[in-house]
C-alpha cells in the first residue's frame, strides 16, 4: 500500500482533543486527576451504568473484572470463538479455561443455544462480544447467566454507543467492558473502561487498576488519602489511565454524536453500494438495534474458499484499498490449541465464517468517492477469482 492508500481505520482528532491534551500538559497533573474522573462519567453516562472505571487497555478491563469475579483455576468462562483474541485472553490470565461456542452465521455473534449447552457445573461466567458492534442476542445471554446465576461480561470494546431493544451496550451484564485502541468508535490512543451499576465491583476494580489500594469516599480527607498510598489491601496492577489519555477522551466524548452520525452515513453508503455484488453477504442490521459500527465486516458466499478469500484481500491492498481476514477464529490460534488442544472443525461456523470474511475501510472522514472506489475495486478482485476460478 502506498502513501495516498485508504487504510483499514484512521482516529478522528480534532483541535479539541489538541486543547485539552495541551491544557493537562500544562496543568501538571498527568495521573489520577479530574480528566480521568470526567472522561468516566461521559463513558458511563454513554452506556446508561451509573460507574465508570477507566484504565489502561480493553483488555486490562476485562482481565480485572475476572479478578474481581474471583474466576481462576479450575473455573470455565464460555465465549465466542469469532472475535479478537483479547476477548478469550483474560480468562487464560487468572488460570480458569475458555470454553467457546459456535455463532449465529446471520449475526455473527454466540448462538445463545449452543452457548447454553456449554455451561457446565464449573462455568462461571459468560462473556459476551457484540462482533463487529453488533449487539443482537445480549438479552438472551443476560437471560441464560440469570437462570444459572453466573455473570455476564459485555465484552463491548466494538460497540460504544450501539443500543439492543432499547438497552445500551455496556449495560446488560454484570459489568461491560469498551477499548479505546485508535480503530475504536473513539479513541485515547491507549485505553479503556470498565462500566457496571455494581458499586461494590466498580471499588473493587477501582482498587485492582491501582496497585490494589482501597478507595476513599469522597468525604476522606486528604491525611487518610496520604497515609494508605502505600497500603495494599489485595494484589492489584497497575492498570491505570493517564490524564493525557483522558483528556483526548473526554474530547471524543464531546464530539460523539455528530461522529456516530458520520458512522452510520458511511455505513449506508457502504450497503448501498456493495448490495448489487452477488457473492457477498453484507452485514445483517437487526430491526431492534442501533449499530455505530466498529469495522465494515462483509464476507464472501460460501462457494469461495479461505485462498480465494485472502487473494481478494491481498488485491485489495495492493490497489491501496485497506482489507484485513477480521477475525481468525480464537481457539485455532497457536496458543489454544497446544493449550486446550481445539482443532479445526470445533466450531464449523465460526470457521467457515471467518475464513470469507472481508474487513473494508471505515472511519470517520471516509469520503463518498472512495467508498465508490473500494466497492468498485473489490468488485473486481472477486470477480478475477470467480474467472481464474472456471
Ligand atoms: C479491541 C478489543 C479488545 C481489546 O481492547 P484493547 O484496548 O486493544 O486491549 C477486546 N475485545 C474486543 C472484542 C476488541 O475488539
Amino acid at each position: 500500500m502506498g502513501p495516498d492508500a485508504i487504510p483499514l481505520s484512521k482516529p478522528d482528532i480534532s483541535q479539541l482533543e489538541q486543547t485539552l491534551v495541551r491544557d493537562v500538559l500544562a496543568s501538571g497533573r498527568l495521573a489520577i486527576g479530574p480528566m480521568q474522573e470526567e472522561f468516566e462519567r461521559l463513558v458511563a453516562a454513554r452506556a446508561g451504568c451509573a460507574h465508570g472505571v477507566a484504565v489502561s487497555s480493553g483488555t486490562a478491563g476485562l482481565h480485572i473484572l475476572m479478578q474481581a469475579l474471583g474466576i481462576g483455576l479450575g473455573d470455565e468462562v464460555v465465549t465466542t470463538p469469532l472475535s479478537f483474541i483479547a476477548s478469550a485472553n483474560p480468562i487464560v490470565y487468572v488460570g480458569a479455561r475458555p470454553v467457546f461456542a459456535d455463532i449465529d452465521p446471520r449475526t455473527l455473534n454466540l448462538d445463545p443455544a449452543k452457548l447454553e449447552q456449554a455451561i457446565s457445573p464449573r462455568t462461571k461466567a459468560i462473556i459476551g462480544v457484540e462482533a463487529f458492534g453488533n449487539p443482537a442476542h445480549m438479552d438472551e445471554y443476560a437471560r441464560i447467566a440469570a437462570k444459572y446465576e453466573i455473570p455476564l461480561i459485555e465484552d463491548s470494546c466494538e460497540a460504544l454507543g450501539a443500543s439492543h431493544k432499547g438497552r445500551r451496550c455496556g449495560s446488560f451484564g454484570r459489568a461491560g467492558v469498551f477499548g479505546f485502541y485508535p480503530n475504536k468508535q473513539i479513541t485515547t490512543g491507549e485505553g479503556g473502561m470498565i462500566v457496571t451499576d455494581d458499586s461494590n465491583l466498580a471499588a473493587i476494580c477501582r482498587s485492582l487498576r491501582n496497585q490494589g489500594r482501597d478507595e476513599f469516599p469522597d468525604s476522606a480527607s486528604e491525611q487518610q488519602r496520604l497515609g494508605s498510598w502505600l497500603a495494599h489491601g489485595r494484589i492489584g496492577f497497575n492498570y491505570r489511565m493517564s490524564e493525557v489519555a483522558a483528556a483526548i477522551g473526554v474530547g471524543q466524548m464531546q464530539r460523539f454524536d455528530r461522529m456516530m452520525e458520520q458512522r452510520e452515513r458511511i455505513a449506508r453508503l457502504y450497503i448501498e453500494r456493495l448490495s448489487g455484488i452477488g457473492s457477498l453477504i453484507l452485514p445483517t442490521i437487526d430491526p431492534e438495534s442501533t449499530m455505530t459500527w466498529f469495522v465494515f465486516v462483509v464476507r464472501l458466499t460460501t462457494d469461495y474458499t479461505a485462498e480465494e478469500r485472502d487473494r481478494v484481500i491481498m488485491g485489495l491492498r495492493t490497489h491501496d484499498v485497506g482489507s484485513a481476514a477480521y477475525f481468525p477464529c480464537i481457539h485455532l490460534q497457536p496458543p489454544y490449541r497446544e493449550r486446550f488442544g481445539f482443532k479445526p472443525g470445533d466450531f464449523p461456523i465460526a470457521e467457515s465464517v471467518s475464513n470469507r470474511t472481508i474487513a473494508l475501510p471505515f472511519y470517520n472522514s471516509l469520503t463518498e468517492r472512495e467508498i465508490d472506489l473500494i466497492a468498485q475495486t473489490l468488485e473486481v478482485m472477486i470477480s478475477r477469482e470467480s474467472i481464474t476460478r472456471g
